[in-house]
């Protein structure tokens, strides 16, 4: 494993991070009203990327908002192509007759979300939408569109805000990539 990895130049900085994420609030805040008019919504805030977003956005909804927290990873190589994905932690709440909102920090292949997603339509929601702060759509395995992206980016790896590399970096307030 490289332990000398170079960052590039800031991609997206706190300024422009902090506009979208108020932008974004306010828009599922609209919609949320004019749709399911006063019925909490459950943001699920997957671990551990997306939890600084996740945060933030929490703070901008005008809702009556609830977050809880699912932390998952890919079940290892063999089944990587399948997307099949290990809960490592699950909600603490259920999701019965809710209106859940999905909160990633980046869609990659999409095969994280594809699966999720179908697993927790077995739990009997009201109704599911996914917010993603980052989307690479050229890296897509399969058909996977979110409700709302925060930013639509190019084929890098990504580190800052909430994103990793071996556990680095998720404290930078910025968006970054590897060189
Ligand atoms: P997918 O199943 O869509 O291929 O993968 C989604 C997950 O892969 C994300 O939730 C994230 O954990 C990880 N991932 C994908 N692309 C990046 C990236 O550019 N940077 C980082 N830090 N993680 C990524």
């Amino acid at each position: 494993m490289m332990n000398k990895e170079v960052l590039g130049n800031v991609m997206l900085d706190e300024e422009t991070i902090a506009k979208r994420v108020k932008e974004l609030g306010e828009q599922i805040s609209a919609d949320y009203d004019r749709d399911y008019n006063g019925e909490p919504v459950i943001m699920i805030c997957i671990l551990k990327g997306a939890s600084i977003f996740a945060g933030d956005l929490l703070k901008k909804l005008t809702l009556d908002a609830r977050i809880d927290f699912m932390a998952v990873s890919s079940y290892g190589a063999s089944t990587k192509s399948s997307g099949v994905v290990k809960i490592n932690k699950d909600l603490d709440t259920s999701i019965e007759g809710k209106n859940v909102l999905i909160v990633e920090d980046i869609i990659d292949s999409g095969l994280t979300l594809h699966y999720l997603i179908k697993s927790l339509w077995g739990r009997n929601p009201k109704s599911i939408k996914v917010c993603t702060l980052l989307d690479k759509p050229a890296r897509r395995k399969v058909d996977m569109k979110a409700d709302y992206v925060g930013f639509e980016i190019e084929n890098r790896f990504i580190v800052g805000y909430g994103l990793d590399y071996d556990e680095k970096y998720r404290n930078l307030p910025y968006i970054t990539c590897l060189e």
